[in-house]
């Protein structure tokens, strides 16, 4: 155990040295968890993104067969740019136990225990495989696992679970909201301010866009599932910017909105993108082009992260508590690619190392016995019945 621990430390150390902030590359970064995959005896594939900058690694130990279970983490980490560290945040640091450093408990933490941990996976008699799907830019919309999902679906790689280990002081999570956010770019037509017949003022269609999203709020709250468990337990909507226009007595010709949605349920991210085209198309754009045949606005989608429904049969929490002695599992508030493995058709629970209190923030940092507790917990995986019973 203790020779695991002090492997993982320093393998942790060398990953959190490369900045894989997703801005840039993570080649580097996943180029060495494949090395050290493939010496496990891993077979390794790497799927480039079309300009090569980054890659989603793939690997599988044990046969090519049905079932078995995926380790998934994203390589990239959020920028350290305008943040107070202490010290430099690519450089691992120790002080009193925690484990001080950019990604380290978001979420390379996770990956070097996995990944330290591989030779031990290797050794059992695996009748069901374990892969590890380590991706790309998940901070910026889950790009990574999006591009990952259709590729296993293509090669009929059909995994029963997966476990995304995101930090969660290593408590089993069930569900999560979604998170989907939209920029929507309004284009009008600039004129005097005295004359706002002549114009399209792109403002005041942004202003009647916003009021259309508040108004969806009521039903939101009216469509929360009744056992809902997330806080507040309605799917919310949250504007978080409006720009437009240059001046008092100018009629705005550009405007701009920002909001997001965290979706509870599958069908409420539906409800509401039906609902704010229908304002578009039969009443805003109408209007706007009564004035101006050109007057537009555009839809642009930042990100649609899906949530991870709780299901009444779940095998990967299940699974985790077990192996962590765990009764019941949780949810959070925090968004992840467990959706989209979900909508895979596997079993997925949220459990890893660290607290999400630090994530994001200066001075990130994971403690030793975090990691402790997720390299116990993996090799009870390696050594678990799910692993080594016959596929059927
Ligand atoms: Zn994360």
């Amino acid at each position: 155990m203790k020779k695991h621990l002090g492997e993982t430390l320093r393998y942790l150390e060398r990953l959190v040295s490369y900045p894989t902030v997703s801005s840039d590359s993570n080649r580097l970064m996943v180029a060495d968890l494949a090395a050290r995959l493939e010496d496990a005896g891993a077979r390794v594939e790497l799927l480039e993104t079309p300009d090569g900058k980054k890659a989603n690694l793939f690997a599988t130990l044990g046969p090519d067969v049905p079932g078995g279970i995926v380790l998934s983490g994203h390589t990239d980490v959020v920028p350290v740019a305008d943040q107070d560290w202490t010290s430099d945040p690519f450089e691992l640091r120790e002080v009193g136990g925690a484990l001080f450093g950019r990604g380290t408990c978001d979420m390379k933490g996770f990956i070097a225990a996995a990944t330290v941990l591989a030779p031990e996976f290797a050794k059992q008699q695996l009748r069901r495989p374990v892969h590890f799907a380590f991706t790309y830019d998940e901070e910026v919309g889950c790009l990574g696992a999006r591009a990952l999902v259709p590729a296993l679906q293509e090669r009929g790689i059909r995994p029963a679970m997966a476990i995304i280990g995101e930090p969660t002081g290593m408590q089993v999570i069930e569900g999560h909201k979604g998170c989907c956010e939209y920029t929507v770019r309004f284009s009008g037509l600039e004129g005097h301010g005295s004359a706002p017949h002549r114009g399209v003022n792109a403002v005041e269609y942004a202003v009647r866009y916003v009021a259309e999203l508040m108004q969806l709020r009521g039903e939101l709250m009216m469509r929360a599932p009744e056992d809902s468990r997330f806080e507040p337990p309605w799917t919310t909507i949250n504007v978080g910017r409006i720009t437009g226009g240059v001046a008092h007595n100018v009629i705005a010709g550009k405007a701009e909105v920002d909001w997001e949605m965290r979706p509870v349920q599958d069908g409420d991210a539906a409800f509401v993108k039906t609902a704010m085209q229908r304002v578009v198309d039969t009443e805003l754009l109408p209007m706007m082009r009564t004035i101006r045949p050109e007057a537009d606005i555009v839809t642009e989608v930042v990100g649609e992260v899906a949530g991870l429904q709780v299901m009444a049969e779940n095998a990967a929490r299940d699974l985790l508590a077990s192996l962590l002695g765990a009764n019941g599992a949780d949810v959070v508030p925090f968004g992840t690619e467990a959706g989209l493995f979900q909508q895979m058709g596997m079993s997925v629970a949220v459990c890893g190392p660290g607290s999400i209190e630090q994530a994001h923030k200066p001075d990130e940092f994971l403690r030793i016995e975090q990691l402790e507790k997720c390299l116990d917990m993996l090799l009870g995986l390696a050594r678990s019945r799910v692993l080594l019973q016959d596929p059927r």
